[in-house]
C-alpha cells in the first residue's frame, strides 16, 4: 500500500528514514545481535543514545552549559504539574498563565493544585479563536507559563511577551518548527509525538538555575534536578522513543536544522492559508494574525458540500484531516515531517470542490 498523505495531529507523521532506522534497530541494535528493546538501558550500547539525544538538544537550541536536557515520561501532562512543582513557591506561590486553549487550561488547572494562579490573559471566551497580546507579567509571580502552539485551535504564538519573572513554555506542538530565541526561557517542554519522535516520552529543558527556590519537598520522579542528576535515568527511561527522536533530530540537523524547517514550514503553511482565503468554501476558526504555521484548523462554510469534500480527500490519499472532537472542522498538521507535495494535494482537492 503506498504511503498516505498524513495530516495527523498527533502521533503523526515523522521522517521516513526514522522509520526505517528505528525499526531495523528492533531487530538488530547497531549490529550486536541485539534488538534495541532488549539491552539495558545502562549498556554501552544504548547510554551514548541518551546522551546524545540530550546533547543535540542544546545544540539545536543554541543553548549554554546553564541548561539542561532531560526525557521523562507521562506526557506533557505531567509537565502540567511537575513544572509547579519545581517554581511555585511552597508559601504563597504565586503563578501567571496565558490561556490560549484546551491544554492551556489543563495547565492552569494542575497550577492551582499547588498555589495561587492569576490567568493574566485568555481567549476563552471566544473559542479560543486569537492569542492574547494585552497583559504585563510582573515580578510578584514566581513564574509566568504559556503555551507556544495551540494544536487545536489553530493559533500560535508569533511572539513572546517580556516578562519580570521565569518563563516558561509548553511546545509541544511546534518545537523545533521555527527559529525561536529558545535562552528566553527557563523551561520548555514538549510532548515527542507531535513533531519530535513517537509517543511515550517528554522532552524537558530546564534552565539549571532556577531549581531549588521553593521550599517544597518534591516527589523524586517530579524533581527536575534528580533526573539532571542522574543523567536523565533516574528510571528506566522510554528507550525507544527516545532512540526515535534522537534519529528525527539527526535528521532535522542534517537537513539545515531549525533555519532551513522554518523556511519549510512557512512555505507549506502559505500554501494551504491561500486557498483558504481565495476559496469562499473555506474559512479557518482563529484570527489571521495569529494562525499557526503547524495546525491549520478550518471548516467548511457550505455544510451541504461537506460528503463531497470528505469523499474527495480520503480518495486523495489523504488521512487524519478531521478537525478535533471539541471543535469538528478540519485540522491540517504540517508538522516538520510533511512534505509540501501532500499540502498541494489537499490544496488541489479543496480548488476541484464547487
Ligand atoms: C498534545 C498536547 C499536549 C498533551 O500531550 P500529552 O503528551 O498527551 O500529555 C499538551 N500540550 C500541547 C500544546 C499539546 O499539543
Amino acid at each position: 500500500m503506498s504511503k498516505k498523505h498524513n495530516f495527523s495531529a498527533g502521533p503523526c507523521i515523522l521522517p521516513q528514514e526514522v522509520f526505517e532506522k528505528s525499526a531495523a534497530a528492533i531487530l538488530d541494535f547497531n549490529g550486536i545481535g541485539l534488538s534495541l528493546l532488549e539491552i539495558s538501558h545502562r549498556s554501552k550500547d544504548f547510554v551514548p543514545v541518551m546522551d546524545e539525544a540530550r546533547a543535540i538538544v542544546k545544540r539545536l537550541m543554541k543553548l549554554d552549559d546553564d541548561y539542561e536536557v532531560i526525557y521523562v515520561g507521562g506526557g506533557a501532562s505531567l509537565q502540567f504539574l511537575m513544572v509547579p512543582f519545581n517554581l511555585m513557591k511552597s508559601e504563597n506561590g504565586k503563578a501567571a498563565y496565558l490561556d490560549t486553549g484546551t491544554w492551556a487550561a489543563g495547565a492552569i488547572k494542575e497550577a492551582k493544585k499547588l498555589g495561587t494562579v492569576d490567568v493574566v490573559g485568555s481567549s476563552k471566551a471566544e473559542n479560543y479563536s486569537f492569542i492574547p497580546k494585552d497583559y504585563k507579567v510582573g515580578s510578584e509571580y514566581d513564574y509566568f507559563h504559556c503555551t507556544s502552539n495551540n494544536t487545536i485551535y489553530g493559533t500560535q504564538m508569533r511572539s513572546f511577551p517580556e516578562v519580570d519573572t521565569l518563563m516558561v513554555c509548553d511546545m509541544s506542538s511546534d518545537i523545533f518548527s521555527r527559529v525561536i530565541d529558545f535562552s528566553k526561557f527557563d523551561i520548555i517542554y514538549a510532548g515527542a509525538q507531535k513533531n519530535m519522535g513517537p509517543a511515550g516520552v517528554t522532552m524537558v529543558v530546564v534552565k539549571k538555575s532556577v531549581l531549588g527556590k521553593t521550599g517544597r519537598d518534591i516527589p523524586s520522579y517530579l524533581d527536575y534536578s534528580l533526573h539532571i542528576a542522574k543523567d536523565s535515568m533516574f528510571n528506566t527511561p522510554p528507550v525507544f522513543p527516545v532512540y526515535a527522536t534522537l534519529l528525527t533530530l539527526q535528521h532535522l540537523e542534517n537537513n539545515g536544522g531549525i533555519e532551513a524547517a522554518e523556511i519549510r514550514n512557512e512555505a507549506k503553511a502559505k500554501l494551504l492559508y491561500d486557498e483558504i482565503d481565495r476559496n469562499p468554501l473555506f474559512e479557518t476558526f482563529c484570527v489571521k494574525e495569529d494562525r499557526s504555521l503547524m495546525n491549520a484548523c478550518f471548516k467548511l462554510l457550505d455544510e451541504s458540500k461537506k460528503d463531497e469534500f470528505d469523499a474527495a480527500w480520503k480518495a486523495a490519499g489523504i488521512n487524519g484531516l478531521n478537525g478535533h472532537r471539541s471543535i469538528g472542522g478540519y485540522r491540517a498538521s504540517m508538522y516538520n515531517a510533511l512534505p509540501i507535495e501532500s499540502v498541494q494535494v489537499l490544496v488541489d482537492v479543496m480548488k476541484n470542490i464547487n
